[in-house]
């Protein structure tokens, strides 16, 4: 039985179950993972969804066999974005499984579990399906009692209106933009593409080929792994540049001369124009003051918190907040969905560039003016260790300790923290100019390595 005051091996990470197929995620593992999931929801059905890694048809039909053998059925809505299998979640009040490990390199892969109102699922349901896989407590049913598969090829299809509904089409349609969009061979390969075509855009698609391989791009939507996407804007052919991340829970921009737009610049056009007096906004300690400055100027209320998702999305329900986000391209917009959505982000940006008849870059040009640097670097020794040694000796006005150290310095603001997924430590810095944060980003990386 399952004692709730027990707490087992941790497996789920910030977003999942992350790991190596066949060393980590081994066909057995993934199989007690889907027991683990049915035993906990005895519910009638949960969905299930996978980006396209090559792993994924193993890793799946595991978790499936997994979740049949205790008496549930799997809805199977085959490849699709993260966060089109949420929006089946919502929408239709079921649990759900994604077998995706989102911008990890093609060698790893990992296992989501979504809660019945699409969004990132409770730490504390992930904790019993952590303790049912330790102590292999599982349901097991009679053969005549096995659950059953069933296929729902339409979730792309429903997420796509979903999120034409959020906006004003006829605007968007009428400005006949011109788009180049880079999937990254990722999950959104169809329906991001697709979304633009029938918003009347003009659209050139780069590696919008399924292929877990990630073979043409690092699935990481970072400039350095975009390199063709802004080529081709260069080209002054184009309104503006999209790319997604493997699993197309976030999205990232280049304007029309060719220049990335960072994740929070995106954010905080976004805040301006899609927020009036009293709405709430939600985004980590990490992001620019840019969103702080646009907020105030709105009348908005700003709530800050740590760095993660899942933690933006629960915050804001709790607070009832219309925008959340982090600064990494990661977009949540509450009157669609509590979950990262890159397709949904794509639209408000061509729903604001409609209304407003101007271009990306002009739009950005009227944003307050922060420059930020990041940068991680390898985490040696204890974290408690890199953390004393930067509090003694980096000489902070003021430190905030919402999430790892931010500490405020003559020249700007520098947060350093753990990761919770890997070996390392990120660190952000805003200032003035770009030398300035990159300068305060080397001083904390000296600290902390020496
Ligand atoms: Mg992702």
């Amino acid at each position: 039985m399952i004692n709730n005051d027990q707490k087992a091996k941790r497996l789920f990470g910030t977003n999942g179950i992350r790991g190596v197929p066949n060393e980590d995620l081994t066909p057995e593992f993934c199989a007690h993972v889907g027991q683990a999931i049915g035993t906990v929801f005895q519910t009638k059905s949960i969905a299930m969804g996978r980006d396209t890694r090559v792993s994924g048809e193993m890793i799946w039909s595991a978790v499936e066999s997994g979740i049949l053998s205790t008496g549930v059925n799997v809805i199977d809505l085959g490849m699709l974005p993260t966060p089109a299998i949420q929006y089946y979640c919502k929408v239709h009040g079921v649990y759900g499984v994604i077998i995706t490990a989102s911008h990890n390199p093609p060698r790893f892969n990992g296992i989501k579990c979504i809660d019945r109102d699409g969004t990132e699922m409770r730490r504390e349901d992930e904790e019993k399906i952590e303790l049912v896989v330790e102590q292999s407590d599982f349901k097991k049913v009679t053969g005549k009692e096995c659950g059953l598969k069933t296929s729902y090829p339409s979730a792309v299809d429903d997420y796509i209106e979903g999120i034409r509904k959020i906006i004003t089409p006829e605007n968007v349609k009428k400005a006949a933009f011109r788009v180049a969009i880079d999937t990254g061979n990722g999950a959104a390969f169809r329906s991001s593409p697709e979304l633009l075509t029938g918003l009347n855009c003009r659209v050139v698609t780069l590696n919008a080929n399924p292929d877990g391989n990630f073979t043409s791009r690092n699935s990481e939507p970072k400039p350095e792994n975009l390199g063709d996407l802004i080529a081709l804007m260069k080209t002054g052919r184009f309104d503006l540049g999209v790319a997604h991340d493997g699993d197309a829970d976030r999205c990232v921009f280049v304007d029309e001369n060719g220049n990335f737009v960072d994740g929070d610049r995106s954010l905080a056009l976004i805040v301006k124009y899609f927020t009036s007096r009293g709405s709430k906004v939600v985004t980590p300690v990490s992001s620019s003051d840019c969103i702080e400055d646009v907020c105030a100027k709105n009348g908005a209320i700003l709530v800050k918190t740590k760095i993660g998702a899942p933690i933006v999305s629960r915050t804001m329900i709790r607070e009832k907040a219309l925008i959340g986000g982090e600064e990494n391209g990661g977009i949540i917009y509450g009157r669609h969905q509590y979950c990262r959505d890159g397709a949904m982000t794509m639209a408000l940006i061509l729903d604001l560039m409609a209304r407003e008849k101007k271009k990306l870059s002009a739009l950005l040009g009227d944003l307050p003016q922060y420059s930020m640097y990041k940068t991680s670097i390898e985490l040696k020794e204890e974290w408690n260790e890199v953390r004393k040694r930067i509090l003694n000796r980096a000489g902070a006005e003021e430190i905030d300790f919402t999430d790892g150290l931010k500490l405020y310095l003559r020249e700007g603001w520098v947060l350093a923290r753990p990761s919770g997924t890997e070996p390392i430590i990120r660190i952000f810095a805003q200032s003035s100019t770009q030398e300035k944060a990159k300068s305060l980003v080397e001083f904390i990386v000296e600290i902390a390595a020496s």
